[in-house]
């Protein structure tokens, strides 16, 4: 007597071979591809004014994110918005000093 078949109607007797697969990895590299490409792509708004990304490649793989100084077009971790002028740029750009140096001249000049 033949066992009885399943009364799964997508039992059709097809293998796992024979089925397109869709895997968990593969999305999330094709996700991950996708994302990193639309945030190259991606400028930020930031008071106004564009700002670009750029990136450059790792010595292991993967890629590394900068800003683009929209002053000197190099790139960058950092940028500022300058307190007066409200202009973005990187802190040459903008001629901005770290407080620690400022101050550690001023104290050069009082001793001297
Ligand atoms: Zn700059």
């Amino acid at each position: 007597m033949e066992k009885m078949k399943s009364l799964n109607p997508n039992n059709l007797g097809l293998l796992v071979e024979d089925c397109q697969k869709i895997e968990i990895s593969q999305f999330l590299k094709e996700s991950r591809l996708k994302m990193k490409e639309a945030l190259v792509h991606s400028a930020i708004d930031a008071s106004g004014m564009t700002i670009e990304l750029m990136t450059s490649n790792m010595n292991f793989g993967g890629l590394r994110y900068w800003f683009k100084c929209p002053m000197c077009e190099r790139r960058m971790g950092t940028l500022f918005i300058h307190p007066l002028s409200q202009k973005i740029g990187c802190r040459s750009c903008l001629g901005l000093e770290y407080r620690a140096r400022r101050y550690k001249g001023m104290i050069e000049g009082i001793v001297a």
